[in-house]
């Protein structure tokens, strides 16, 4: 559905002292979902670029796949629209060739992105085509209630793996990284200042700019306590210019978990 009711306010306005906000679909997400944190970043970033005057709000377009973080595309104000499974990136890629003016946000969950949408995720890395791409990854087919998909962990017991996983998970950045990406990062959702500042930094950067953003599903796979204990972010010194750094740090697993911009280079784009 493309709305059409634009205005340079995305949030909503405030009307008898409450808070009335523009899009008027319902919040489905479940209470406390991280979602809602990844949309607090989106919107703090884009109205931060929208006041800064970076962009203009009537050439920005939001899309999403299928599955939770889909709704994201329902709640924010902008020109948006929901795709079929995994094929988010194709759509905005002919917009984009279109209508090269378009600021192109798109959404999918990992499912979405790294199992249906897989293709289409190499391809438009390689083409280093100007968008860019938050991935939710909760590690979990959470809207059909807990399936694996490409980024579970080995054991992780679900509807599909009663017995737990018995593959290793996809690392989506390393993926990324060899597919040619030239702006790479990753993030915590409930890390909210940082994740509107990946996102800020990814729609200014000129070329395909990956955000997967670790996503606990509170409902099905929740490990927000794990992810709290493990993560930490690259330091200044770190070289995100450097394509052996990004190598060696994307693959870096186990204990502790890495985050913040692993890889930004400039190449020609599509
Ligand atoms: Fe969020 Fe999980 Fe509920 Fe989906 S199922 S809305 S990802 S908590």
């Amino acid at each position: 559905m493309i709305k059409n009711n634009i205005s340079n306010n995305i949030i909503g306005e405030i009307k008898d002292g409450e808070l009335v906000e523009f899009t008027s679909a319902k919040k489905t997400w479940c209470p406390g979902c991280t979602n809602f944190a990844i949309m607090a970043a989106t919107k703090k970033a884009l109205s931060e670029l929208i006041t800064d005057g970076n962009i203009e709000k009537k050439d920005v377009v939001v899309g999403s796949g299928i599955g939770c973080h889909a709704k994201i595309a329902d709640y924010l104000d902008f020109n948006s629209f929901c795709t079929l499974h995994g094929r988010v990136l194709p759509i905005v890629s002919g917009m984009k060739v279109a209508n090269p003016a378009l600021k192109i946000l798109a959404f999918s969950g990992d499912g979405d992105a790294y199992a249906e949408g897989m293709e289409h995720f190499i391809h438009s890395a390689k083409r280093n085509i100007n968008l860019t791409y938050v991935v939710h990854d909760n590690k979990v087919f959470a809207l059909t209630t807990g399936q694996s998909t490409p980024t579970s962990l080995k054991g992780y017991k679900g509807k599909s793996t009663p017995f737990g996983n018995p593959e290793e998970p996809l690392n989506p950045l390393l993926l990324a990284l060899s597919s040619g990406a030239t702006f790479i990062a990753r993030s915590y959702a409930m890390e909210i200042e940082k994740t509107k500042e990946l996102i800020k930094k990814g729609m200014m950067h000129q070329g395909f700019s990956l955000i997967n953003i670790i996503q606990p599903c509170i409902t099905f796979y929740d490990n927000r306590k794990e992810i709290a204990e493990k993560m930490y972010w690259l330091d200044e010194k770190y070289d995100q210019g450097d394509f052996d750094s990004a190598y060696t740090k994307i693959r870096e697993n186990g204990n502790k978990i890495p985050m913040g911009i692993f890889y930004q280079v400039q190449k020609n784009i599509f």
